[in-house]
């Protein structure tokens, strides 16, 4: 997949479809990635935060979410082929997973917010087995432990910028395959 130097970060710059074969693929295929969307708020900080651009630099891929970056790329004389939002990216994975019987793990949101989000997922995605459900304002360590030991193929990451991504980082190095992704507000979305 090819990519494109915007605000000194690497960005995908390609078709939805390219994308999400390339990405679906990676599942099938029993792959490790770190994807992580970038909106525009996660662009500033991590032109603001060192620390923030260092993890940034540690993910796989990351894509153009929201048309903020798109439009901004082209004013800055290299312009993103389109805009990769974040949700419909978890959502393709989500589709992918459930077709080839995956194990996906989930950490973030409020505690009756994963509690009904459990309840959508599992019928709207049936064949997907949830190896982890963990709410966002518990202790992170917990879920840590647990995703060494779950052999996920896809976990989501709805803590928000930047507690997503850090966690990410955090667990990437010790496990052995999987897709992570930072999904934000998506499990808000989802459970309504
Ligand atoms: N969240 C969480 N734990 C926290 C802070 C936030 O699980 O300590 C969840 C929150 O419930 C929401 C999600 O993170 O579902 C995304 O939060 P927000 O919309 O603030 O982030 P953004 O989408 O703007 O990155």
């Amino acid at each position: 997949i090819q990519t494109k130097q915007v605000f000194g970060l690497p960005f995908v710059d390609a078709t939805p479809s390219q994308w999400y074969t390339h990405i679906k693929t990676i599942l099938h295929e029993r792959g490790k990635a770190f994807l992580v969307t970038a909106n525009p708020e996660l662009v500033l900080r991590a032109l603001r935060e060192p620390s923030y651009d260092a993890i940034l630099r540690r993910a796989t891929f990351i894509t153009p979410d929201g048309i903020g970056v798109t439009a901004a790329s082209k004013r800055m004389g290299a312009p993103l082929t389109a805009t990769l939002p974040g949700i419909e990216t978890a959502r393709e994975l989500l589709r992918t997973a459930d077709a080839l019987e995956k194990r996906v793990f989930l950490l973030g949101g409020r505690p009756e917010v994963m509690k009904s989000l459990i309840r959508q997922l599992s019928i709207r995605f049936p064949n997907i087995h949830f190896v982890g459900t963990f709410h966002g304002f518990g202790k992170t360590e917990e879920a840590t432990q647990a995703i060494t030991e779950a052999d996920a193929d896809l976990v989501l990451v709805a803590l928000g910028a930047p507690k997503q991504e850090e966690w990410i980082a955090s667990v990437y190095d010790h496990v052995d395959h999987g897709i992570f992704i930072g999904v934000g507000g998506a499990f808000d979305v989802w459970s309504g």
